[in-house]
């Protein structure tokens, strides 16, 4: 027997990196995982959902309706709703302040917390997520502490920590939990595409043994997901190999 057994998985960004990972080990740990991704990610998120046993589900959370054709896609499934709730896809659009222009910063809030936000509230509006359910969201360092030249992202971060601690009390009576990861600097195609003298200072900061990896972040996420974290809610975990006084 093994943890998530007869459990239902949403992750959603899971065609790669981070997202990808955490498919891989709620499966193992028994769950079925519904991969949802953009319809661009089209092959590699049928990877994802071979090599887990699970389902693809091609659809772009910024899309107007995405939130009611997921509700609707979960209603009419065998779970008729979902157990746990995986809030992993997000993006990157870096500039300092000054050229921070209007949509890089919507994009990013949309992506990374109004998309949440909204299947979140219809999710829990039309009861999908039953009793033992748990909803993970997918934090940063930057949310945090903040990062230069990412004012929109370190903010949209914060705010996914803003819901956790706003939902957490509404669905304490429903008995359903609400937790964040927070990860440092992970090893992904995200950061790839930094500059190198970032990609390195990240490393730095991701001191702690070999840490860093998409891995950790899933494994911290499979712990929200299990049973013996029933009573955890309304928290954040910092997954960065770091204290708060820093490296
Ligand atoms: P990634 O870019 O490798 O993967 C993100 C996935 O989200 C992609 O597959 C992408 O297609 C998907 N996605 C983007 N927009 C979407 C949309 N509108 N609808 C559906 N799917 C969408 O990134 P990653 O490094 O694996 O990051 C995963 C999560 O972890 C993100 O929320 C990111 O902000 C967070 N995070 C990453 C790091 C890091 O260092 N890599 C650190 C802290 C937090």
């Amino acid at each position: 027997e093994r943890p998530l057994d007869g459990k239902l998985a949403l992750v959603t960004g899971a065609a790669r990196g981070i997202g990808a990972a955490i498919a891989r080990v709620l499966a193992r740990d028994g769950a079925e995982v519904i991969a949802l991704d953009v319809p661009a990610a089209g092959d590699a998120l049928a990877d994802v959902a071979n090599s887990t046993r699970g389902r693809a589900l091609q659809l772009d959370l910024t899309a107007e309706d995405s939130a009611s054709r997921l509700a609707g896609y979960l209603a009419a499934g065998p779970h008729a709703g979902v157990d746990i709730v995986v809030h992993n896809a997000g993006i990157t659009r870096d500039k300092t302040i000054a050229r921070m222009s209007a949509d890089r910063w919507d994009a990013v809030l949309g992506v990374n917390l109004t998309a949440p936000e909204r299947v979140n509230e219809v999710l829990l509006d039309r009861g999908l997520i039953p009793s033992g359910g748990r909803i993970i969201g997918v934090a940063s360092i930057a949310g945090i502490a903040g990062n230069r030249g990412q004012t929109n992202y370190a903010t949209s971060k914060a705010g996914v920590i803003g819901l956790v601690h706003s939902y957490a009390p509404l669905l304490l009576d429903r008995g359903i939990t609400i937790n964040a990861v927070a990860p440092g600097f992970i090893e992904t195609a995200m950061t790839a595409k930094m500059p190198l003298g970032l990609r390195e200072a990240g490393r730095r900061l991701n001191s702690m043994s070999q840490g860093g990896l998409p891995i950790d972040v899933a494994e911290t996420i499979a712990w929200f997901a299990s049973p013996g974290s029933a009573t955890i809610t309304g928290n954040v975990v910092r997954v960065c190999g770091q204290s708060l006084l820093g490296a």
